[in-house]
């Protein structure tokens, strides 16, 4: 058993809007420069973050659109997600909220019937191609706020961002599993 906190996180979004990049950006620390669409890849990497050591896996899941959209497996023991959408291309924005309500839906309910919370962190990706911006980054705070959940943008390229993004997806879930006491 290796020591540290193990998280499991899972990054959706449409096609080519840079979740293979944004992966192997973390955890591997180098950029893809041509596009290899993914069929489905796992990958690991031990991070130490406000003192603790998280043993993450990182699901990079082929790319979503209207018609395919993740199974079942994918939810299965994931403590966060990713929404990530390209901030050049519209259509990756609007499919965000979509993905989000597919897990959603596909989460059982408890039995008092109240919904089970999960942790997003909404990201909009390739903000070094601003020339070709189509999606506002007020577009993503407003999303941000109305699913009460965090937003970052971030350059997988430029590697801008990109740590923060994962701290941000860490504390996030951890707010979830340690929810504050309050008084
Ligand atoms: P995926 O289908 O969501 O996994 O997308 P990929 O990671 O394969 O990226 C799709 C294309 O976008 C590739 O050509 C990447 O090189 C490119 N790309 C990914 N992230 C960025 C970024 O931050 N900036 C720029 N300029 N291109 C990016």
């Amino acid at each position: 058993n290796k020591p540290g906190i193990s998280r499991k996180l899972a990054v959706v979004g449409a096609r080519g809007v840079g979740k293979s990049s944004l992966t192997a950006r973390y955890t591997q620390e180098k950029f893809l420069d041509s596009y290899y669409p993914t069929i489905e890849n796992q990958f690991s990497k031990d991070v130490t973050i406000d003192k603790k050591l998280y043993n993450l896996e990182i699901l990079d899941t082929a790319g979503q659109d209207e018609y395919s959209m993740m199974n079942d497996k994918h939810l299965i023991g994931i403590h966060g997600y990713i929404l990530i959408y390209s901030v050049t291309s519209r259509s990756s924005f609007e499919l965000i909220s979509t993905i989000r309500e597919k897990i959603v839906d596909s989460i059982i309910p408890l039995s008092d019937g109240d919904s089970v919370d999960i942790p997003f962190v909404i990201v909009g990706n390739k903000t070094d191609l601003n020339a070709l911006r189509q999606v506002p980054t007020t577009e993503g705070e407003e999303l941000g706020k109305k699913f009460n959940c965090p937003f970052i943008e971030v350059s997988a390229k430029d590697n801008i961002n990109v740590d923060k993004c994962f701290k941000l997806v860490l504390t996030t879930v951890n707010k979830f599993i340690d929810p504050p006491i309050s008084k």
